[in-house]
């Protein structure tokens, strides 16, 4: 039975009531977490906002940042421990799991190496004056966080946070709590002061609806969906909370006919499958030059026939979605499909030995998809490719600016005039020009434009977004 956890401590939630935590590989339950609510939320805070006062405003930036490189280190030391939770209770093969234990270590080792780091400035001004700006953190931050990449959306936020001066309350998704919960008892056992990392568990609207409300948070870091960030915004806007929006996207990968297609194609393809296809930036769209589209469609349809889908223990290509409703949404879309004969290409093949009670979907790739067809504008959030051709330059800045989301961009072409004015006009928080999503890239400020959400984490720049700037005029004649 898992805990929340509050001022280094494990305690029972308020309300008595738990929640079943499942695996979903055979889509059974093996443990359960606490059904937090408002109460469990202001212990949380209230002992954030103690440690605050008392403890970790008085740090130096040194001091906090010796603090998150032990962290960091622990976390390489329990990185086998920590992949293997996440693994059972997200689904996530092996190498996935093992990689985003390592992600969050390289979270807390860059963030430690912020901490002293981050200063204001002195401005010029009148005669007379010395003026000065200051980086302040916000306070007590709260940080409610998706199923998708528990430990690093934990890494990128509260490490950030911590850095800038801030406390931190979490709120985790309830379908994948247990990792952070580990890792916040880590942080204890290195000396983290009681209070400055907190987690509250349960369902978003109970834990994560009382922490946008709460009055005593500073500052709300969501990542999500675009419905419960507005949510997230609305119940924030009530006391003009600052909030930072990391939503979903459909990022295209635009390939030119002179792209290198033997360097493109497993990266085309690592970006949809990668974790089911459960990734906020996955490279969903293929936007494709008509006069190697049936060239490309054919290469790709055979890997994607080689691609096996199992149990995440077995460490395949893909493993299972993180519930049954998540892959009931993904059979909506591939059933819209069939009544919209979009033509399917290839699909992967689940492996016999996977259980039956498990949420598995093979990679599908999807071809001549319309522009409006919601194949082509909405999250399916599987491992889904919808493809389609363009005619030109222009043809393919229309098409992949044509959805409400503008989180990445994947650009393969050769001629370096195009490469710029691609990553120019293409209308998103990150480009990428013959590569995607470089590797995970802790260093690069992430985050969108439109529906994507605003504000970035990741890289020093979010370490702005989590502190507030103020201006000192001195007048000394
Ligand atoms: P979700 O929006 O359903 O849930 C995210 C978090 O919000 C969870 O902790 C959930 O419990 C909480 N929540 C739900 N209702 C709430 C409410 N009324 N008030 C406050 N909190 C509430 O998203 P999800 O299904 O967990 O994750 C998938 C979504 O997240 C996708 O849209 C994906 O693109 C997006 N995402 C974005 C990024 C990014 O960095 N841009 C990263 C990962 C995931």
């Amino acid at each position: 039975m898992q805990l929340h956890y509050i001022a280094n401590a494990s305690v029972p939630s308020v309300s008595d009531k738990t929640l079943p935590v499942i695996d979903p590989s055979d889509g059974k339950a093996y443990d359960e977490i606490q059904r937090g609510n408002a109460e469990d939320v202001d212990k949380a805070v209230r002992a954030a906002r103690r440690c605050l006062d008392s403890v970790w405003s008085k740090l130096s930036g040194a001091e906090r940042g010796r603090l998150l490189m032990r962290l960091s280190q622990k976390i390489g030391e329990h990185a086998d421990e920590l992949a293997a939770i996440e693994q059972r209770d997200c689904g996530k093969p092996t190498k996935q799991a093992k990689a985003d234990a390592l992600a969050l270590a390289r979270y807390f080792e860059f963030y430690a190496g912020a901490c002293d780091k981050l200063h204001g400035e002195t401005l010029p001004y009148q005669e007379g004056y010395t003026v000065l700006t200051w980086r302040e953190p916000h306070g007590v931050t709260g940080h409610v966080i998706p199923w998708n990449y528990p430990m690093q959306i934990f890494g990128r936020s509260v490490g950030g946070a911590l850095a800038a001066g801030n406390v931190c309350v979490v709120k985790p998704s309830e379908d994948a709590c247990l990792s952070v919960l580990r890792v916040a008892q880590l942080a204890a056992e290195v000396g983290m002061p009681a209070g400055a990392i907190n987690i509250v568990t349960g369902y978003g609207h109970e834990v994560g609806d009382a922490l946008a409300r709460h009055p005593g948070i500073d500052h709300i870091s969501f990542t999500g969906s675009p419905t419960v960030g507005t949510l997230i915004q609305q119940a924030a806007a009530i006391r003009h909370c600052p909030v930072t929006l990391e939503l979903g996207g459909k990022s295209p990968q635009i390939v030119f006919a002179d792209a290198d297609l033997d360097a493109a194609l497993p990266v085309i393809i690592n970006a949809i499958v990668q974790n089911a296809g459960q990734t906020c930036s996955a490279g969903s769209r293929l936007l494709v030059e008509e006069s190697i589209y049936e060239k490309l469609l054919d290469r790709l349809g055979g890997a994607f026939e080689n691609l096996r889908v199992g149990p995440a223990a077995m460490d395949l290509d893909v493993g299972p979605l993180i519930r049954q409703s998540q892959q009931q949404r993904v059979w909506d879309f591939l059933s819209d499909a069939q009544h919209a004969n979009i033509p399917m290409v290839a699909q992967g093949q689940v492996v016999d030995d996977a259980p039956q009670t498990g949420f598995y979907q093979a990679p599908t790739l999807l071809r001549d998809v319309p522009v409006t067809h919601r194949l082509a504008q909405e999250e399916v959030f599987g491992p889904v490719l919808a493809s389609m051709s363009f005619r030109d330059e222009n043809h393919a800045v229309e098409l992949a600016n044509a959805t409400h989301f503008g989180l990445v961009a994947g650009i393969w072409t050769q001629d370096g005039g195009r490469q710029l004015r691609m990553a120019r006009r293409v209308k998103s928080g990150q480009v990428f020009v013959n590569n995607y999503g470089a590797g995970g890239g802790v260093e690069l400020p992430f985050g969108g434009v439109k529906s994507s959400g605003y504000g970035r984490e990741k890289g020093f720049e979010a370490l702005y977004g989590f502190t507030t700037l103020k201006t000192v005029a001195i007048k000394h004649g």
